[in-house]
């Protein structure tokens, strides 16, 4: 292992990166050679994630007990976004992943034996039963619906402000997306949708999801939201929108992209002649 290997440390969910917690924060952070963990003793399960134009990359599961070396602060990943560059943090997510899986798959699910890591793969095996398990990843569906110039919008409960959103949820055994899409759509907002049309995909570290998401267009049925699930849900016109999500998400990459397309299009119905 070179020295230069840098270290994604985790302790519980946050990431060990340069600088105090109260310190003015101008400068992006770093990330700690893997050599200053050694050098200060902490020790955690290492996973080789793979090299960076030649420099190794670690994830490290650290013990929830462990202390921050001097000059350096355990941060929510979260917080990260917009300061931690890219591809560096694409990286800490993938780790946090690959941590969280080591965590909570450390006895087998069937019989309970510890398991151990299974070599040439990112598995866990256990040595009774030869279970295999592998880091979970839970595909999730999100859909941004169309009614001529008109997007749906809904603000879930578990939204922290009066922000609006596309509709999403995860994807049920037996599923396929679009299938998750007809009937999240009925559950949710009780509307059907057609005309689905694939848009990008994002994983989503919070904590396993892959994030898949899609334009519908309004087919039929009158908004009868899901009191559990949704606070508000509403059709808004291109250019009356509400508080959108950050442009971290591909919540907001699919909004701004649909709202330039709407936009583009000349609006619905035959144009008067000029006179
Ligand atoms: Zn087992």
């Amino acid at each position: 292992m070179a020295s230069a290997a840098l270290a994604f440390a985790f302790r519980g969910d946050k990431l060990l990166v340069s600088g105090a917690a109260d310190e003015p924060t101008d400068t992006p952070p770093q990330l700690p050679p893997f050599a200053l963990l050694t050098a200060v003793g902490l020790t955690g399960v290492p996973h080789y994630l793979g090299a960076l134009n030649g420099v190794d990359c670690i994830a490290v599961n650290l013990p929830e007990a462990s202390t921050e070396p001097v000059g350096w602060r355990y941060a929510g990943l979260r917080s990260l976004f917009f300061r931690l560059p890219e591809p560096l943090m694409a990286i800490a997510t993938r780790a946090f992943q690959v941590v969280d899986w080591d965590r909570t798959h450390r006895f087998c699910g069937r019989c309970g034996t510890a398991t151990h890591d299974k070599a040439g793969e990112r598995a866990k095996e256990c040595p009774a039963c030869g279970l295999i398990a592998y880091p979970r990843i839970s595909p999730a569906m999100m859909v941004l619906i169309t009614r001529g110039r008109e997007l749906l919008l809904a603000r879930a409960n578990r939204f922290p402000t009066a922000m609006y959103s596309a509709l999403a949820g995860f994807v049920e055994p037996g599923e396929t997306i679009e299938d998750c899409i007809h009937r999240e759509v009925r559950e949710e907002v009780g509307i059907d949708v057609t005309d689905l049309q694939y848009f990008a995909s994002q994983s989503w570290a919070f904590p396993h999801s892959l994030m898949i998401a899609y334009t519908a267009r309004y087919a039929r049925g009158e908004l009868r939201p899901d009191p559990t699930e949704i606070a508000d849900v509403r059709w808004f016109g291109v250019d009356a929108l509400p508080a959108l999500p950050t442009t971290v998400s591909i919540s907001r990459r699919l909004i701004d992209a649909t709202v330039a397309r709407l936009r583009a299009q000349s609006p619905a119905g035959p144009v008067a002649p000029s006179c």
